[in-house]
């Protein structure tokens, strides 16, 4: 018997400030996929980091919507909003070595400097009293590998900024977050929206302090408008309709170029899931953005 042992660790990190829309589904689909065409796990990650930005009954209403789409996390959900411990003690310990300081310019100046800070606080003995804390971003690394796109090339004044790990009313940044917890939690691939591109840049330099290896990464194409938007909830994109979870994977799949089967209405959510999961073509996924009419 073909045993394949395989340590493939996923994850879908959705934010609680909106309901999921098409484009989280796609998403999340394109990374479900991945992950168990590759005998891997898939776990979930509530980024309820921006309590001011979280829509009350998102995070409920957003696993419930995964359910209903048959997308079955392994293990237990991870909160962000539980996990500023770690977050400050990995700070606390950047912060005495050196390797991150207190900043207290405002984001007039910045914008001013045509919006890549310039490291001015470093050295300055900031007081910490209402102040961001930053990265000293000592990389100068300017290129990592996407496993759809290839070679990523980022902006030298972009990859070296020092980027904020603490936000100056007190939140933990994004960057920050999700690369301690993707090394937690033992993440050997990140697959998300290519939106995020940029982002992952600063990501994977993060890693090297963290003395962790970098996940690989996978961009996945975006689903936008007919007039170009990005179907986000910050524009309004209408929540999946939880009462039909096959057409609307069905669709998702079709996004991602994957191959259907004209009978694929008739099959029960399982067994289409198990399709998809069976014919998953990563090579297929398109490279560039997907127009598409929301319903
Ligand atoms: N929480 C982010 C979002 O909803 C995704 C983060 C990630 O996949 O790293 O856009």
């Amino acid at each position: 018997m073909e045993t394949s042992i395989t340590s493939y660790t996923g994850r879908f990190a959705p934010s609680p400030s909106g309901h999921l829309h098409f484009g989280s589904l796609v998403t999340a689909l394109g990374s479900y996929l991945r992950a168990k065409s590759q005998q891997g796990k898939w776990l979930v990650r509530m980024e309820d980091l921006d309590p001011p930005r979280e829509m009350q009954g998102a995070t409920k209403h957003i696993l419930q919507t995964l359910e209903d789409f048959g997308l079955n996390w392994d293990g237990e959900v991870l909160y962000q909003s539980q996990r500023h411990e770690a977050y400050q003690h990995l700070l606390d310990a950047w912060l005495s070595s050196d390797q991150a300081y207190y900043c207290s310019c405002t984001r007039k100046r910045i914008t001013e400097l045509g919006g890549i800070y310039d490291g001015y606080c470093h050295h300055k003995n900031v007081s910490e009293k209402h102040s961001a804390i930053r990265l000293v971003n000592t990389e100068q690394q300017t290129l990592f590998y996407d496993e759809l796109l290839g070679e990523i090339h980022v902006p030298k004044d972009f990859a070296s900024e020092d980027y904020i790990l603490k936000r100056r009313d007190g939140l933990y940044a994004y960057q920050l977050a999700v690369v301690a917890d993707d090394a937690a939690q033992g993440i050997t691939e990140v697959v998300r929206g290519s939106d995020l591109l940029t982002s992952s840049m600063h990501q994977h330099t993060l890693f090297g302090k963290l003395k962790t290896q970098a996940p690989k990464w996978l961009h996945l194409p975006l689903v936008v408008s007919p007039d170009g938007r990005k179907l986000s909830k910050q524009n309004h994109a209408e929540p999946l309709d939880r009462m039909q979870p096959k057409p609307l994977l069905i669709k998702a799949l079709a996004v991602l170029n994957q191959p259907t089967s004209p009978d694929l209405l008739d099959f029960d959510l399982e067994s289409l899931l198990h399709y998809a999961v069976k014919h998953f073509d990563m090579t297929l996924i398109p490279k560039s953005n997907q127009t598409q009419r929301q319903n």
